[in-house]
């Protein structure tokens, strides 16, 4: 691809936005391009280019709750999404040989027990879990236990904290429908050079055809290959491959087998893991590893030793390195979804950051022209959410209890940021755990990881001492006997999913 400077024009910093165009049309692509079109789309002229020979990525099919707050923005009827894009409900991630071989545990998106004012759930079952007197602490959360039971129900009043397992091609696609209704144009083709203008801002894609997409700012969702944020704008990336070793992934779908479970699967192997998501009628299977201790061959050879059912396409490779750019908004271009960094996809969080991004920017967008500090405030913030879902995904490696294998020796001993030992250590010592503003992961997801991970405190909050031996097994029984009563009203999750997507108007 060419990079050409072309034109001199004045300073674009007050150049009034009127045309977007996006690169890519993954599923990065097809929200921003749904987003901004069903949003400001009345104002703007929104352009999306893609190319059918290059592909997609084609995994990233687990989500997270919050995907629900895109899809209220957009006016998605969660029916008809889950009917058209073949999808399940998911309710957390289930944890296998993390700590140690042959262990598990769920990290459910659920909240745990009952809060005090003083301190959290997890004081009153660390002091019952030291008199013998408690239960699973996971028996303590609707979500967890509806899980592990294979249950699930859409309620009216107190809903489940729920997200999605999904057909990402589809979604995509689904997505495309809309943004097309809401006056998007997509063009198809290969963008083989990126003009600048002389102050180095975008100023057009050029397209193989010869076409020429001129536009005011660009969003670049062109994957991994980051063809304008980094190919043509050298933003610079920041390498966290020392804390994350991982850098492969080979993907392989089946056709189901058993009825879906509600909760992605995370197989932890010698020098990786494996997931297992399970759509209605497929499962999406793949292994996560590391090139250092493991080849493509050795691991797809693993992965194909454990899956289930018939493959429907054959093994494929993906590389990836994790890391995040230096700026993610660099001059007019933004960068959405796998061009603008990698955190490894342990705990779905991907989709999530996208929809991070696009909401931001259209909170900042800069219809007036691009303003330096709304600029500097938009990476600020991508930055400190990255950081934060980057020490909630080490913690997984760092605090597990295996060393059968080179791997997991390395990120046993590995160094990690001091901001994850501070909580790890806080946590240890005391119990306690803080969530920051705006950080994705709550105290009840800290909690259940670090426990899962071995990591129990040592002391209780001494609040927990006003209340005697038997008001404490009164007070945790009370909750877990209404988290079992609620549980067992619901169908299965296999009930559901057919009532549900059966009843929607596609
Ligand atoms: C192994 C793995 C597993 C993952 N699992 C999850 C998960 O479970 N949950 C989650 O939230 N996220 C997950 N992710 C991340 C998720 O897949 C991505 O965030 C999501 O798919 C968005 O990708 P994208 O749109 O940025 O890139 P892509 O899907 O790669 O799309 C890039 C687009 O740019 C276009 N393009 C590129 N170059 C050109 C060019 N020269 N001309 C024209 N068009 C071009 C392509 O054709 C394509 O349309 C996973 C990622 C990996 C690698």
């Amino acid at each position: 691809m060419q990079q050409v400077n072309f034109s001199a024009a004045a300073s674009d910093t007050q150049r009034p936005i009127k045309k977007v165009v996006i690169a890519g049309g993954g599923t990065a692509g097809w929200m921003t391009g749904a987003a901004i079109s069903k949003l400001l789309g009345k104002n703007l002229e929104v352009v999306l280019v893609e190319s059918d020979e290059i592909g997609t990525v084609g995994v990233g099919e687990a989500t997270i709750p919050t995907l629900h707050i895109f899809h209220r923005l957009l006016g998605i009827n969660e029916q008809e999404f889950m009917a058209a894009t073949n999808a399940t409900f998911k309710l957390g991630i289930m944890f296998e040989n993390w700590l140690q071989r042959d262990q598990k545990y769920l990290h459910s998106f659920g909240f745990l027990g009952k809060d005090c004012w003083a301190c959290g759930f997890q004081h009153f079952w660390s002091k019952a879990q030291q008199r013998g007197i408690a239960r699973e602490i996971g028996d303590y959360c609707v979500e967890h236990l509806a899980a592990r039971q294979g249950r699930f129900a859409v309620l009216p009043n107190q809903d489940l904290n729920h997200a999605y397992h999904m057909d990402a091609t589809i979604y995509a696609k689904y997505l495309r429908k809309l943004a097309e209704q809401h006056g998007l144009k997509r063009v198809e083709g290969k963008i083989s050079e990126v003009q600048q203008h002389a102050d180095g801002h975008i100023s057009a894609l050029k397209l193989m055809s010869g076409e020429l997409i001129e536009g005011d700012l660009f969003i670049d969702c062109t994957g991994f290959r980051a063809l304008l944020i980094e190919q043509t704008l050298n933003t610079g990336f920041e390498d966290w491959s020392h804390f994350l070793p991982c850098d492969s992934a080979i993907a392989v779908q089946t056709k189901t087998t058993e009825s879906p479970v509600a909760y992605t699967r995370a197989i932890a192997h010698p020098s990786g893991w494996q997931w297992k998501i399970p759509l209605q009628s497929r499962v999406g299977n793949g292994m996560v590893f590391c090139s250092k201790f493991m080849s493509d061959d050795e691991a797809k050879a693993l992965l194909l030793a454990n899956i289930e059912g018939e493959r429907l396409i054959e093994p494929r490779v993906i590389k990836f390195r994790t890391g995040t750019r230096h700026q993610h908004w660099n001059k007019n271009c933004i960068a959405i979804g796998l061009s603008s960094g990698f955190l490894e996809p342990l705990e779905s969080t991907s989709i999530h950051l996208i929809q991070r991004s696009i909401v931001r920017l259209l909170q900042m967008f800069p219809s007036n022209g691009i303003q330096t500090a709304e600029v500097d405030e938009f990476n600020k913030q991508t930055q400190i959410e990255m950081h934060n879902i980057r020490d909630f995904i080490i913690l997984h490696y760092k605090a597990t209890q295996r060393d059968d294998s080179k791997f997991w020796r390395y990120c046993r001993d590995m160094a990690v940021p001091e901001s994850l030992t501070h909580r790890m250590d806080l946590f240890a010592q005391s119990g306690k755990v803080y969530k920051f503003a705006q950080e994705l992961f709550g105290e009840s997801s800290w909690i259940q990881v670090m426990m899962g991970q071995g990591i129990l405190p040592a002391q209780y909050h001494p609040i927990v001492d006003a209340m005697s031996d038997g008001e404490l097994t009164d007070f945790l029984g009370t909750i877990a006997a209404n988290v079992q009563k609620t549980v067992q009203n619901f169908p299965t999750h296999q009930e559901f999913l057919q009532y549900y997507c059966k009843s929607a108007i596609v």
